[in-house]
């Protein structure tokens, strides 16, 4: 049997931790807040949006909700975002995504302070990473990181594949096994003998978007596999884009989906709220 990395307990010791951080600001009287704008009302997003203003009210960040109707123009969301960056009671601005086809996400990310860009998704924050100068990562990455260290699993020298290079999942996870000490291989859609590559993996960070792609024939004996995926299967169970029963017979440890990678997400998002506040 695998060891099982539990993302759920993991997340909510962070969120523990958090909540003393927040608690010790208040009687410094310094009160964290983060802004979340929705565009639109796509019902993922709500729920998104839903869970992470009820991590706040749990860790005693206050939050603000910006809930702007589908017709919301480019100029006019770019403008709240100003205003936003001006507010010295904002420390952090998350706009939800994705937008509205006729808003360019882009630059829309591109507007944000980025003292105040929590999700890291900001070019100047990707920068940062990138050369190795503090700024805030992407939460799902940087939760992964925290579930292997957490959970006793050494980085350092080891060979790290990781299947996807999306700018918020794949590129940030490949240059934070790189900070360390790993080495790293990313493989893609258009990665020649993908069985061959994962095979070398010590560590396996699964991003590829594809329901239970990734069976044992993928993996090293005795690796340790992260699934990132999210899906339903017909009968509306949720599913990563490991094949989790067939992997878990041939690798040391592995996340669940669900409560494995999805749950760190809100965690390491609260945690960059916390440091964008004691930065400012
Ligand atoms: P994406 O679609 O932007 O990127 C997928 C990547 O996989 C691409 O870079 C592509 O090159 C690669 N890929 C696609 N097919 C491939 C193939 N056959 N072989 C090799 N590589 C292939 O997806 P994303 O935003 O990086 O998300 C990946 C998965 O993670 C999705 O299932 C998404 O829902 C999930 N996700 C989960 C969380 C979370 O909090 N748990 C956060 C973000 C994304």
């Amino acid at each position: 049997m695998p060891q099982i990395i539990d993302g759920k307990a993991i997340s909510t010791a962070i969120k523990e931790e958090l909540k003393i951080e927040v608690g010790k600001l208040k009687e410094e009287h310094i009160h964290i807040c983060l802004a979340v704008i929705q565009v639109g009302n796509d019902p993922a997003s709500s729920v998104y949006v839903g869970n992470k203003k009820k991590a706040c009210a749990y860790i005693g960040i206050d939050s603000q909700s910006y809930e702007l109707p589908e017709e919301t123009t480019q100029e006019e969301l770019l403008k709240l975002i100003r205003d936003l960056n001006e507010k010295k009671e904002v420390n952090g601005i998350l706009v939800q995504l994705p937008l509205p086809k006729h808003i360019d996400e882009d630059e829309v990310i591109r507007a944000i302070d980025p003292k105040k860009d929590v999700d890291g998704f900001h070019p100047q924050s990707v920068g940062a990473l990138c050369i190795g100068q503090p700024g805030f990562v992407s939460c799902t990455p940087a939760g992964i990181i925290q579930l292997l260290k957490r959970s006793g699993i050494e980085i350092a020298a080891k060979e790290c594949v990781v299947i996807g290079r999306s700018n918020i999942v794949g590129k940030p996870m490949a240059l934070l096994l790189l900070r360390e000490n790993g080495t790293v291989t990313v493989a893609h859609s258009r990665t020649k003998d993908l069985k061959e590559v994962t095979k070398r993996a010590d560590i396996l960070i699964v991003a590829v978007g594809r329901p239970k792609m990734i069976t044992k024939e993928y993996v090293k004996e005795g690796a340790v596999v992260i699934d990132v995926g999210i899906h339903r299967n017909e009968n509306n169970k949720l599913c990563g884009d490991v094949d989790y029963d067939d992997v878990a017979s041939v690798c040391s440890a592995i996340t669940p989906v669900p409560g494995g990678v999805g749950p760190m997400t809100i965690a390491m998002l609260m945690h960059n709220c916390v440091e964008a506040g004691k930065a400012q």
